[in-house]
């Protein structure tokens, strides 16, 4: 289960972060995720939840803003196209398509007490 490694290693990094500026606790967490990763927001906060007891982010939400999945085709260049069943070719010539937005996994900010 993915989801569960993934808000272990939210938490690490929030906590590392409270650390580095003073060491309270923390409010808010928020997470840029891409839509490419395929995480299921539920059983991400369920994970998180239960792993947060007695850290610095005992009370803190996670907030999670999604991001869509962009390609560019490496024959007609950037495609409005969105890949179907994860077909990563272009529906227009045929060639390959690259991922340049969807994948990423940031902390954007940890908001602390
Ligand atoms: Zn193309």
């Amino acid at each position: 289960m993915h989801e569960a490694a993934i808000a272990q290693g939210v938490l690490d990094l929030a906590i590392r972060t409270a650390m580095q500026n003073g060491g309270g606790r923390i409010q808010r967490i928020k997470l840029r995720l891409g839509e490419f990763r395929g995480v299921v927001r539920e059983a991400l906060d369920f994970s998180f939840e239960a792993i947060k007891r007695g850290t610095l982010a005992d009370q803190a939400e996670l907030e999670v803003e999604t991001v869509k999945l962009r390609v560019s085709c490496s024959g007609c260049g950037e495609c409005e196209c969105s890949p179907r069943d994860y077909n990563f070719l272009c529906p227009t010539c045929g060639d390959p398509l690259q991922i340049i937005a969807g994948r990423e996994m940031q902390l954007e900010y940890v908001d602390l007490e």
